[in-house]
């Protein structure tokens, strides 16, 4: 099942349960854990809330594009984004805890304000893809899932709907195929078996485990858990 295919309000849902379940991570870090580190190098915890707190904000903005269509981007530049997340990282654990509740609080109002015609709209990624406004609700999904385990204190794949693991697989081999990568690769998730690259060359390496355990090694998180292939280094995918 794709997540794209589940009712607007269920995919919603989900994204609240995310936010929740990163919050629930949050708090159980204290204000000095804050300044550890974590899954992503060279990001304290404080650089990674602060950019899951601005994600929710440029989730507002594209969101406000779709309402008023007055074209706003999710961020004015990459460096700009950069800057802003150094910065947030500066800020007292407070006020990074307030700025996460904040923001994502806000997003969820835009979401259930938003009039219905304009969730067909389209807006851009921070990627450039064009998309309709309903998109934000599979990205926010991803930031905040992923994100929760990035903090470091025990956030697991295993904890995710099982629809979010399928579709953050279906966007990291759909990834790997725009960029030529995983050639050779199959990923054996229980019964299901693909290659990676079709009309590729023929299969030299094998990744074999749960879903939660394949994600996990496929989005660059660890190979913990697999059943074959721990040894191999997934592509790039972000
Ligand atoms: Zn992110």
């Amino acid at each position: 099942m794709a997540f794209n295919e589940l009712d607007l309000a269920e995919r919603l849902n989900i994204a609240r349960e995310g936010t929740a379940y990163f919050a629930e991570r949050l708090a159980m870090l204290s204000d000095a854990d804050l300044s550890g580190p974590t899954l992503l190098e060279g990001w304290t915890r404080k650089h990674l809330v602060a950019h899951v707190a601005y994600n929710a904000a440029a989730l507002c903005r594209i969101l406000d594009w779709a309402a008023t269509g007055i074209e706003t981007p999710m961020y004015e530049s990459v460096e700009q984004r950069a800057r802003e997340i150094e910065e947030g990282a500066t800020l007292s654990a407070g006020s990074l805890r307030k700025l996460f509740s904040e923001r994502s609080a806000q997003l969820d109002e835009k979401w259930r304000t938003l009039p219905d015609a304009a969730w067909d709209s389209e807006v851009r990624t921070a990627q450039g893809r064009m998309v309709p406004a309903s998109e934000t609700a599979w990205m926010r999904n991803r930031e905040v899932w992923l994100h929760a385990v990035d903090l470091g204190n025990g956030g697991r794949f295993e904890d995710f709907p099982e629809v979010v693991l399928d579709s953050l697989l279906d966007d990291i081999v759909a990834m790997w195929r725009r960029r030529g990568e995983g050639a050779g690769l199959i990923l054996e998730v229980g019964d299901r078996r693909f290659v990676v690259v079709e009309d590729g060359p023929p299969v030299t390496d094998t990744v074999a485990g749960s879903l939660a355990a394949v994600v996990r090694w496929a989005s660059g998180r660890g190979a913990r858990g697999l059943a074959a292939g721990s040894e191999l280094q997934p592509p790039r995918w972000l």
